[in-house]
């Protein structure tokens, strides 16, 4: 879960964005629709301009087949005819042309501003959310969900506009040949809507699974690469794959359901009965003499705009629903209530440092108590060493300090204030964390560097770099401080990717740093190096430091001795030595180890 760490840095706080709640997603994607209203009239006028002179030809066609048939001949006529259609079809493509110009847009702004929405949302969330909610799916959510409603845009909804005054066209103009010919449109129009809504509603329920199947398939993948190294070792590659076929198999099951859906889709049907009866219909009316045959021509044409709707209903629909799905999702992950108050009214002045736990319990899950009645003081500037076994909790008691977590019962006091009574980006502003597993963008040196501090300048940068002795080793690569980090770039060992979050950390100058710094052996020249810029970045603010390193332990004002979530002793080296014997026995320990 290495995204977390981006978050955990502390340094980033939301602002200017804010993002309203929404109960429905048709609420939540009509709010981002009506923005864009001007383009809609563009979209409106170019789908019903089309539709209006595409009923236009069978028309002309009708009133040209009467003359041919006269006696004689009106041959003018039918030139002229033949150039309206010519004209009309020329200008239909030009409003053709706009709708579609106009609903594209829509969908690619559509598409921007979800995924900027959702964006926003994530970065603002709680890290009991990030924990809970696996990478994957989030991932699918931002991209693939989100592509889905500029899909559904277009070209889902601009054919379903489109389609739509295709349908009004037959209604409109068929009874201008004859008041009983409105029949057979009217019937198919009132039958394609409710085979449409029924299949809408079953619609919905197939792209909510084919969606939710996709989610699946994507986060257990996500989930397979980021443990690439644990499947290996442990040869899981073939219990994995197979996990991988499952749910592919869950997705394609939940895809060719749809597609069986979509072949029972009755319109196509309707449209050859409307055809048949339209016909029959009027010929009965040629018959008793109430129509001429161009009257049946165009008659017919008009009928046939009916091929329109029925051919793209199957697609736009789907499209549609296939979009509304994603946009249920998404709002899904949006309105997942953040546990964290973020108490921007809170608390925000400059931190001195003072550090108090007052019986402080806390734990990840409910029931499960991770660190029991913890309580101790630390004051401005000292430098505390946390020391315990793995799984002890360590890292677990540093994340209270910036509300990465709340506590469950007591208090963690920042200047004698309770942290829930800061404002949450005030606090998380001046109190930086470096982690075990440092996370670095796939960016400059410079621009990972300056993570924290957007506007710094290069002088500073470096100058944060060789306070954190990482200056000469950023100079030894290709393109200095330009050089591009992680999957393209160079790839950073340990003791580097700490020096530079150290560089961070002078950068950002937080006001109390909490460093984990048990990482495994280095060599000594480097230890050397990372010490000295540990003990240069403690100065002057107060320090949390995870170690088992003897002569940060040795120098710490405050030694906190975790074990099993208890605070078993404090104080400082000297007076534990002395004191307690079970400090003794871990500091002989810690002894051997380092031989
Ligand atoms: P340490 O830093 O001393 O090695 P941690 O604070 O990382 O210990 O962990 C303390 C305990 O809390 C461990 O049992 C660990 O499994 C558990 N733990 C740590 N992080 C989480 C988490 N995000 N969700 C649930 N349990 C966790």
């Amino acid at each position: 879960m290495r995204e977390r760490q981006v978050i955990r840095m502390g340094e980033f706080a939301i602002q200017g964005h804010t993002i309203g709640k929404h109960r429905s997603a048709g609420r939540w994607i009509l709010s981002h629709l009506t923005k864009q209203w001007q383009l809609f009239i563009v979209m409106f006028i170019g789908a019903f301009g089309n539709a209006a002179l595409a009923a236009v030809m069978p028309i002309l066609i009708g009133l040209a087949f009467d003359a041919a048939l006269a006696t004689p001949p009106d041959v003018d006529f039918i030139g002229w005819a033949a150039l309206g259609i010519l004209i009309s079809q020329v200008v239909r493509a030009v409003l053709q042309l706009g709708r579609n110009f106009a609903s594209s847009v829509i969908g690619e702004r559509l598409e921007r501003d979800t995924r900027q929405d959702l964006y926003v949302s994530l970065l603002g969330k709680s890290m009991t959310f990030h924990d809970l909610q696996p990478v994957g799916d989030t991932m699918a959510r931002a991209t693939n969900d989100v592509r889905e409603l500029n899909l559904m845009m277009y070209p889902g909804i601009n054919l379903v506009v489109g389609s739509a005054n295709f349908l009004i066209m037959p209604l409109l103009l068929a009874p201008r040949y004859h008041w009983q010919l409105i029949l057979a449109p009217l019937f198919f129009i009132i039958t394609y809507i409710i085979a449409l809504a029924q299949y809408m509603n079953v619609l919905s329920r197939i792209s909510d699974r084919v969606r939710t199947a996709f989610g699946v398939l994507n986060s257990r993948l996500a989930e397979a690469i980021d443990g690439i190294e644990m499947v290996k070792s442990t040869a899981q590659e073939t219990a994995e794959v197979g996990r991988f076929e499952k749910n592919a198999r869950a997705f394609r099951d939940a895809t060719v359901a749809q597609g069986r859906e979509e072949a029972k889709f009755l319109p196509l049907l309707l449209l050859g009965i409307t055809e048949g009866i339209g016909f029959a219909h009027a010929l009965l009316l040629l018959q008793a003499g109430q129509l001429q045959v161009g009257d049946v021509v165009a008659y017919l044409g008009l009928l046939s705009l009916f091929g329109f709707p029925t051919n793209i209903s199957l697609m736009a629909y789907s499209r549609v629903s296939l979009g509304m799905a994603g946009a249920r999702r998404i709002l899904e992950l949006i309105n997942t209530e953040t546990d964290l108050d973020e108490n921007p009214q809170g608390y925000a002045e400059p931190i001195t440092g003072e550090v108090r736990f007052d019986n402080v319990t806390f734990g990840y899950v409910p029931d499960v108590d991770t660190l029991t009645n913890i309580s101790f003081t630390v004051r401005p500037g000292q430098t505390v060493a946390i020391v315990g076994q793995t799984g002890a909790g360590k890292s677990t008691l540093t994340k209270l300090i910036n509300r990465t977590y709340d506590v469950r019962e007591g208090q963690v006091l920042v200047d004698g204030v309770d942290v829930r009574d800061w404002s949450l980006a005030s606090l998380r502003r001046q109190i930086s964390i470096i982690e075990q597993d440092i996370f670095l963008f796939s960016r400059t040196v410079a621009e990972n560097i300056a993570f924290g501090a957007p506007g710094a300048t290069q002088e500073q940068i470096e100058a944060a770099a060789r306070a954190a002795q990482a200056h000469d080793f950023i100079m030894g690569f290709e393109s200095d401080y330009e050089t591009v980090v992680g999957e393209r770039g160079v790839t950073l060992s340990g003791g580097q990717r700490q020096r530079l979050a150290l560089a961070r950390a002078f950068l950002t100058n937080p006001r109390i740093l909490i460093l984990d710094d048990s990482t495994s052996a280095v060599d000594s020249e480097t230890e050397d190096q990372i010490q000295r810029a540990i003990r240069h970045a403690s100065e002057n603010r107060t320090t949390f430091l995870i170690t088992h390193r003897l002569s940060q332990i040795r120098w710490a004002d405050l030694v906190l001795v975790l074990r099993k979530g208890q605070l078993e002793v404090a104080g400082d080296h000297a007076t534990l030595m002395e004191t307690s014997a079970a400090y003794r026995q871990i500091f002989n320990q810690y002894e051997i180890e380092e031989g």
